[in-house]
């Protein structure tokens, strides 16, 4: 008999059954829709986490970068968005000193300073602070227009301005220039003059070469060149010849300051020198110094010592010229004087190119500038001038070939330790007084294990190669790196100057100090952080050298400042730059020049003379006379109304005559700088004045110019005393519209 089960559920016991797994299946289905919600809150939740963090992070940059409440009042802030090869020195001496550096501009252009690396005009939109460059500089600069302002002078002051090379202008003095061989050659002169060729644009040693012909002149049609007399008789260290590189740091116009680097280079060329000869002329290793084509021989020695290397620094060198038993006092004393005269030469062109970009009475930065001259020494040790340069290479770093074929940037000490002291005492004269006079307050030292461990961790080891154009993730270490070297020099400049050792003490606290400020500036500082400093100035690398030392010696040489402030007052227009045929016209008729013979007519022609012999400086063809035609065509007018065999007395009869018809202001705004006049004394040279000298004694300035001029007594010279002039075309290029593709950081 068989057994049957049965598993059959009733139907009450089926429904629960289901009713339980559709109830789990619920759950699990809810469950499952839980977590998947929890999963996308987390997932907005951490979006908007992000999102708000890097609103914050914005935020925090929108307000560092445009509201200027962010930054502590007495923060000096620093542009250097336009400095291109010059950042490394400034970020260095800006962290140094504990100042804002806003590498990428302010967007309410509020900075204090502007570090512009070529150009004023670089940044236009500025209207208040301090700009490192003045308007033109670079033009005023170029080679043929700084030794036409010298040789301008040189007519004037023969016996003062005898410290540069005689210069040509080609292609517009190639007669001249044939003409000087060609006597030279009657005259059998020997050793045969060597020419040098140099092209007006040209920097770094680029397109220069040497001639003993007028036909080796090579003419190249968009070009013109300055061609010198070859100094042969140099002064040479080793055999080799050498160069100075001095550095000068205008930093006011009105009134005129000028400023002389303590400290400077010396560059070497690479090849033992010889006088030049048909087989050596084109031995460019021999013949020029400029560290950019030297570097490149086989024979450039990088060493690092003092008295060793085809760098070096200028203090070194004039240690050695001492110890070789010369007066180094009396050559500092000469590049001194030499360096006066030059920027006298260019002051009135400053002047005219200042108010054009920068009108009195309108709203605008005031500038300041470092150049670089660049001086010969002959045999006797007479500094001559080759060259100024308005934007100096402040590069601290030397391009060095770290293996065969691999070029790389390495640190340069001798070239930080020249112009990391310049270019922060630079910036300690133009920075705002008012700001100054505060400092940070000293922060809590850290720790010693801290600090050690942390600098271990930070210092990179000397000669360590920096990577110049660096991609964003290198930059901390670069600023870190920057940081260091900065205090590495301080330190060496210390402890190589005897004076500062007292301090040393009280200089290491504010070395760490500083250097902490630098790591740990945030934009939390406030005002509270600062204390007024009662400190009394350390040494600076700049000596004053304008007005203090040569202000009265020179006085003279700043005649034609006086041109510039009549060419500015007959300019009229705010901002114009030349002057038209009825301005000048207006211009004789207020001096009165009609009753020294100068008729209408006669100065109308005048005009056009000078417009066609100074075209070639107006490329847009707009009429108008520029102020370096404007002070030919005084010259000819002086020539023909006050002539004199003394060319001084001459142009001084003729400005003194213009000065008091024109009433030009000497009490207020611009003009109220202008030299002081020696009124009495140069009224009295002159031959045309017919008061007695006596009455001159009794008289103050101020009646001198309101005195009728004894214009009926003057006499016309004869045509005979009249020398002919050649009118030459000058050069070809254009002053504003110069090719677009300059170099800069020349050295
Ligand atoms: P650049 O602006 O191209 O550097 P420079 O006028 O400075 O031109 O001249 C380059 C180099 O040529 C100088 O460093 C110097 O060694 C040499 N040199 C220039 N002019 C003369 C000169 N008149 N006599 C002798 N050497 C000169």
């Amino acid at each position: 008999m068989t057994m049957r089960y049965s598993f059959s559920l009733n139907p009450e016991e089926r429904r629960q059954k289901r009713s339980v797994s559709t109830q789990k299946h619920r759950d699990l289905k809810e469950l499952k829709d839980d977590v998947n919600k929890t999963i996308e809150i987390r997932k907005e939740l951490l979006i908007s986490e992000r999102r708000n963090a890097h609103q914050r992070k914005e935020k925090i940059r929108i307000c560092q970068e445009l509201r200027p409440l962010a930054l502590p009042r007495h923060v000096v802030t620093i542009d250097t968005s336009k400095s291109r090869s010059n950042m490394d020195v400034l970020r260095m001496c800006a962290r140094k000193l504990g100042w804002k550096e806003f590498p990428l501009g302010r967007k309410d252009q509020s900075c204090d300073i502007y570090w512009n690396a070529v150009h004023f005009e670089e940044n236009l939109d500025i209207s208040s602070g301090k700009v490192s460059k003045f308007p033109g500089m670079h033009e005023i600069c170029s080679k043929i227009t700084l030794f036409r302002c010298l040789d301008r002078m040189r007519e004037l002051f023969p016996d003062e301005y005898n410290f540069y090379p005689k210069s040509w202008y080609l292609p517009t003095q190639f007669h001249e220039f044939a003409y000087e061989i060609k006597q030279h050659r009657n005259q059998r002169t020997r050793p045969k003059p060597t020419y040098i060729v140099k092209p007006d644009d040209g920097t770094q040693g680029e397109g220069i070469y040497l001639i003993r012909d007028p036909q080796e002149y090579i003419v190249q049609s968009n070009r013109c060149h300055v061609i010198q007399e070859y100094l042969s008789n140099v002064y040479l260290i080793d055999k080799f010849k050498f160069d100075l590189r001095v550095y000068v740091v205008i930093t006011n116009l009105e009134p005129l300051q000028i400023h002389i680097c303590k400290e400077g280079l010396v560059r070497f060329s690479t090849i033992p020198y010889e006088n030049p000869t048909h087989r050596n002329i084109h031995e460019t290793y021999m013949h020029l110094t400029n560290y950019s084509l030297n570097k490149r021989s086989s024979m450039f020695n990088r060493s690092d010592k003092e008295d060793e290397g085809s760098k070096r620094k200028l203090s070194s060198v004039l240690r050695k010229l001492s110890q070789q038993g010369h007066d180094t006092q009396a050559l500092w004393n000469n590049l001194e004087r030499l360096i006066c005269k030059t920027i006298l030469a260019i002051v009135p062109e400053m002047k005219v190119e200042y108010q054009s970009a920068l009108p009195a009475g309108k709203p605008g930065p005031s500038c300041f500038q470092i150049l670089g001259f660049d001086i010969l020494l002959m045999k006797n040790l007479k500094p001559m001038l080759l060259e100024v340069n308005s934007s100096p290479s402040l590069r601290i770093d030397c391009e060095q070939e770290t293996s065969p074929g691999v070029m790389e940037y390495v640190q340069s000490l001798k070239d930080e330790e020249v112009k990391c002291p310049l270019v922060r005492d630079t910036l300690l004269y133009v920075a705002p007084p008012h700001k100054m006079k505060y400092r940070r307050k000293k922060r809590k030292p850290k720790k010693k294990q801290e600090l050690k461990s942390e600098n271990l961790h930070l210092r990179p080891r000397r000669g360590t190669i920096i990577i110049i154009n660096a991609d964003e993730s290198d930059e901390e270490k670069r600023v870190r790196d920057i940081t260091q070297r900065m205090s590495d020099i301080e330190r060496f400049n210390r402890n190589s100057s005897p004076e500062c050792k007292d301090e040393d003490q009280t200089e290491k606290e504010e070395k760490s100090d500083c250097e902490d400020d630098a790591k740990t500036r945030t934009s939390e500082d406030s005002d509270s952080d600062y204390e007024i400093v009662d400190k009394t100035p350390k040494e600076t690398c700049l000596k004053l050298i304008y007005p203090d030392l040569y202000e009265d010696d020179y006085e003279e040489l700043r005649m034609l400042e006086k041109l510039a402030a009549i060419f500015i007052q007959t300019l009229g227009i705010r901002g114009a730059q030349r002057i038209g045929p009825t301005a000048f016209r207006t211009f004789s008729r207020k001096c009165r020049l009609n009753r020294h013979g100068m008729t209408n007519a006669a100065i109308d022609i005048l005009f056009i003379d000078m417009q066609r012999k100074w075209e070639h400086l107006n490329p847009e063809r707009t009429t108008g006379l520029c102020f370096q035609g404007f002070l030919d065509a005084c010259y000819e007018i002086a020539r023909r109304t006050f002539f004199s065999q003394d060319k001084f007395e001459m142009m001084d009869s003729f400005i003194n005559y213009c000065k008091s018809n024109l009433q030009v202001s000497t009490t207020t705004g611009e003009h109220s700088q202008l030299p002081k006049l020696r009124d009495r004394r140069l009224y009295q040279r002159s031959p045309y004045f017919y008061m007695p000298k006596n009455s001159f004694l009794h008289l103050t300035s101020e009646t001198i110019y309101n005195l009728p001029i004894g214009g009926r007594n003057c006499k016309l010279p004869s045509s005979s005393e009249i020398q002919p002039r050649r009118l030459s075309l000058g050069k070809l290029h254009t002053r504003h519209g110069r090719k677009s593709g300059m170099s800069y950081g020349e050295e």
